[in-house]
């Protein structure tokens, strides 16, 4: 559950972070003549997602006048696809420095992640793309339930060093990084972030933006604290906002599936790592073959191997649906490799490999890019899956040249997939 800025402020300033003073929340420009506004105001869109001061979504304003236009003209805007229902007024802030700082979690370790930059704003994705130097990164073992002095340290001394402006500020920077750390354990937070932490002109620290995710597996531990901000904790709030194009397409066709990369959709690879899609047979063995992948990918090919999802087809999946799981795998952009697996459960292996073989020759026929796929089933309907596989080989050869199923038992799924990863490194070879 993403909750709206705020709603984030609220709770940041439990934790002892100043934010900016709160006026109001207007669901029109009317609602401004109730109002006895001091200037300069911020005017910020609530909507669920990023980006809005690109998007035209945050304005200062300097009069009523002013106000009034501004907000009248942002209800008509939508933002990446999100109408305005309701625009945020605060007091504006003066600005030195903008910081960005943030606390999440990894998707692939769930080991929790603090990045910290002087150069916060609207602009650091550009900055972690240009200039990963200018970007402070740590990556916590141990889910400490309050930020290591030594750490936060490291992390302020990195914003002072980075910008003289900051100097003298040691203290109240470390503070700060440690509430934050203290909101995203307390609320079982995905992520927190700050974008930006406001420096003022008279070296105040100031949230003057605020993002948090909840763990939506925690919310029923969390509903003093939602309802402590006025959230119904009933209330399904879906933050379609976090979903990445994968995801939302999985939703759609009806299955659970995860990125474990971020923003796939303009990810882009390293060329000597080996990226591998799975679709594995159900969620227990989904979350073993990410581990899996890696350790295979640790002993023997220099770590250079990395699994790109998770997803679960569920019991007994419609053959369309198979056929769905892996065109969105070999849609994805980052895939060089998927492994497969049906081992045991209600699921037939007879359906599993009927869906596989007619998303290849679909894709085969429609020249669309076709992936490698190793695999091995065990299981339900296994004669009949043998059979349709034999013969389907023999019938269509070239679309299933890439296909690699060991049918039964006889391999291990670490050999299964030992075997993919050395194809795959060979084809990429190949294509370099
Ligand atoms: P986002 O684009 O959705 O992340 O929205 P933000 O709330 O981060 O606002 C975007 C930008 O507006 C910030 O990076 C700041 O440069 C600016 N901004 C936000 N609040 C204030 C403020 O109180 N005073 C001033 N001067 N600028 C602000
Ligand atoms: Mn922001």
């Amino acid at each position: 559950m993403r909750l709206y800025e705020n709603e984030a402020k609220q709770i940041f300033e439990r934790f002892g972070l100043k934010i900016p003073k709160q006026i109001a929340i207007v669901e029109n420009s009317k609602e401004l003549d109730e109002l006895s506004l001091s200037f300069p105001v911020m005017i910020k869109a609530m909507v669920l997602i990023g980006g809005r001061g690109k998007a035209g979504g945050i304005k200062l304003v300097s009069s009523i006048d002013e106000a009034r236009f501004t907000i009248d003209e942002m209800f008509k805007l939508s933002i990446h696809g999100y109408s305005i229902e309701k625009i945020l007024l605060e007091e504006a802030v003066n600005v030195s420095n903008e910081i960005y700082v943030s606390v999440t979690t990894d998707p692939a370790t769930f080991d929790i992640v603090i990045v910290a930059s002087a150069s916060g704003g609207v602009d650091i994705e550009e900055v972690a793309a240009n200039s990963p130097e200018k970007i402070w990164k740590k990556t916590l073992l141990e889910n400490e339930k309050t930020l290591p002095d030594a750490i936060a340290s490291d992390a302020a001394g990195f914003l002072i060093n980075s910008d003289t402006n900051l100097k003298g500020l040691e203290n109240q920077l470390k503070t700060a990084i440690q509430a934050l750390y203290s909101a995203f354990q307390t609320a079982e937070a995905k992520i927190c972030e700050i974008n930006p932490l406001i420096i003022t002109e008279d070296k105040e620290i100031i949230a003057a933006d605020a993002k948090i995710v909840l763990d939506d597996n925690s919310l029923y531990r969390q509903e003093p604290l939602l309802k402590s901000i006025g959230i119904d904790p009933r209330s399904k709030r879906h933050d379609i906002s976090e979903q990445t194009y994968f995801e939302d397409k999985a939703y759609r066709i009806g299955f659970p599936y995860l990125d474990l990369l971020n923003e796939p959709e303009k990810f882009t690879k390293e060329k000597d790592k080996l990226y591998v899609g799975l679709v594995p047979g159900g969620a227990g063995y989904g979350i073993f073959s990410i581990d899996e992948i890696v350790n295979v990918g640790d002993r023997y090919f220099d770590g250079k191997v990395i699994p790109i999802n998770f997803m679960d087809s569920g019991g007994g999946p419609s053959l369309s649906k198979v056929a769905d799981m892996f065109h969105l795998l070999m849609d994805h952009p980052a895939t060089d490799l998927i492994i497969t697996s049906r081992f045991g459960g209600i699921s037939s292996c007879d359906i599993f490999i009927r869906g596989l073989i007619m998303s290849l020759r679909d894709r085969y026929t429609n020249r669309k890019r076709m992936i490698p796929v190793f695999g091995r089933m065990v299981g339900t309907d296994l004669a009949a899956a043998r059979e349709y596989l034999e013969k389907a080989k023999r019938e269509t050869p070239e679309p299933l040249k890439d296909l690699h199923i060991v049918v039964g038992n006889q391999k291990i799924m670490a050999d299964v997939i030992k075997d993919g990863i050395e194809y795959g490194f060979k084809v990429k070879k190949q294509e370099n």
